[in-house]
């Protein structure tokens, strides 16, 4: 059995959860639900980061503790669980004591590796991105992310030496040791790395941060909020124990991120699990930005898109079709509630909800609710293949949309087999062509609610349940055969009602 250790980058938890992090976490969500279905030993961890400058500052200007503060918005996120029908097995925040242990056991390492030493910095920092900045990156003095001046800071810090993995991280990552994706990314990385990785500022003196992870034997400096954070990919396994999740899972297989902090990620995380001679994650998954009706999301234009809100109007499988199938994978991509409803009475409710609802329908009508006898599927297996292949090469690809367009096509290709065979036609003339023409179809729509299972997890659950498909007889591929002569198959309530009725 293959193992299959996924994760989602770990928010801050300053704000209530925004679309842009759903799209990660239903990325994610859909890879991880990919591997168990084909029967790899998956473990998919989320969490909230809860330290950091920018949460210590938002817990006082509200006048609660910062402790308080994260308790109540880590709940927020935990939520996000139920909400958008996520499958992950475990939750870390970076304020639990078996995080804080393993990150301090982790400094430990690199300390005995020589690669921690203490000196003092003079530079910008800017809170927003919780982040030194280079002169060399300010824009008219200002962060280009945040649009803000950093602040000035000279303080006595611990720092990494970076530097010294440098040439070992370039190496991982134009051999794909770790895989970048997509490519463009991988180049970004490349270029960002250049001559060489500065080292990097790794503590902050309590008196000016008096919250974080205590530096382990300097009771006056808590960690730099990325390299606590970043430490959770691993801490969450039960580092600081020796946990046999450890052994079990690590390395990760895909760490899924956000454009924005892929040098944190392809940089410092290298380096840190280099030095204290961890070996690296195999792959980091790089998504973009999403943006609402055409516009940056902000406060001020009112255009914020609330996960929530969607799921309550349409339910969580139409929320999740949408982010998988509108918004590029691995680029940026556009919220909009027009196109929410066109995709959602186009393809769910008239292609793929309408397509199941009228084959079972037929089936219970021509055939008392049984599978009629198998056929060698001979006008449709290479449909039903194709679908396969590209599906699963897409999911490889970290092209989700691609894999879901496959599925749809075979949807498409169902919806026409039957206008073409006219099975309301064939009940009067011809019933053996009838029960091949229905068993064909049967079988497509079991291989279309597979292979739709990771995007829509509920109402699959419900074509499996239709289908009296169980883990059993799931098709993991394109074998043909998988339904039985005389199973039931049921009627059922239409999956995607449309948004008129
Ligand atoms: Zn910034």
């Amino acid at each position: 059995m293959n193992k299959f250790y996924i994760t989602t980058a770990i928010p801050y938890v300053n704000a209530k959860p925004h679309i842009g992090f759903a799209l990660e976490i239903v990325q994610t969500d859909c890879l991880a639900r990919y591997r168990r279905l084909k029967g790899d030993d998956t473990y998919f961890l989320t969490g909230t980061d809860e330290h950091g400058v920018k949460l210590y500052k938002t817990a006082k200007e509200e006048g609660i503790p910062p402790q308080k503060f994260a308790d109540d918005n880590a709940e927020k996120f935990k939520a996000l669980k139920d909400l958008l029908a996520l499958s992950n097995d475990d939750f870390i925040r970076t304020t639990s004591d078996l995080h804080k242990r393993g990150a301090q056991k982790l400094w430990s390492k690199l300390v005995e590796k020589g690669d921690i030493y203490k000196d003092k910095y003079v530079g910008n920092y800017c809170v927003g991105c919780e982040s030194y900045i280079a002169n060399s990156d300010l824009v008219d003095g200002k962060c280009p992310n945040h649009d803000k001046a950093p602040e000035k800071l000279e303080e006595k810090n611990y720092f990494f030496k970076l530097s010294r993995y440098s040439d070992q991280i370039r190496k991982a990552i134009e051999t794909d040791e770790l895989l970048i994706l997509p490519k463009s990314r991988k180049q970004e990385m490349l270029n960002i790395i250049g001559e060489g990785l500065p080292d990097i500022s790794f503590s902050r003196p309590k008196k000016i941060l008096p919250w974080g992870i205590t530096v382990p034997g300097d009771d006056d400096q808590v960690m730099y909020v990325w390299c606590d954070a970043l430490s959770n990919y691993i801490t969450a396994l039960g580092y600081a124990d020796d946990d046999e999740k450890v052994s079990r899972y690590w390395p990760a297989d895909v760490h899924v991120i956000g454009k924005d902090i892929l040098r944190f990620h392809a940089g410092y995380w290298i380096g840190m699990l280099m030095s204290a001679g961890i070996s690296i994650p195999k792959a980091i998954y790089v998504h973009g930005f999403i943006t609402s009706e055409g516009k940056k999301m902000s406060k001020s234009l009112g255009n914020v898109v609330d996960p929530v809100e969607y799921v309550e109007k349409y339910g969580v499988d139409s929320l999740r079709y949408y982010l998988l199938r509108e918004i590029p994978t691995c680029d940026d991509g556009d919220f909009s509630k027009t196109r929410f409803e066109a995709i959602y009475d186009g393809e769910l409710a008239n292609n793929v909800g309408n397509l199941f609802s009228r084959v079972c329908a037929m089936t219970e009508k021509y055939f008392d609710g049984k599978v009629p006898p198998a056929t060698d599927g001979k006008d449709v297996v290479s449909e039903v293949a194709t679908a396969h292949r590209e599906y699963h090469e897409n999911f490889e690809k970290f092209d989700l949309k691609a894999a879901l367009e496959a599925v749809l096509r075979l949807a498409d290709f169902a919806n026409g087999y039957v206008e073409e065979n006219r099975p309301w036609e064939l009940a009067k003339k011809d019933t053996n062509k009838l029960a091949d023409v229905m068993y064909n179809l049967l079988e497509m729509l079991a291989h279309i609610s597979y292979m739709l299972q990771p995007f829509i997890p509920n109402a699959a659950e419900k074509m499996f349940a239709q289908l009296s498909l169980t883990e059993q007889n799931f098709p993991a591929e394109d074998k043909w055969g998988i339904l039985k002569e005389g199973s039931e198959i049921s009627k059922g309530e239409p999956l995607f009602p449309r948004l008129d009725s």
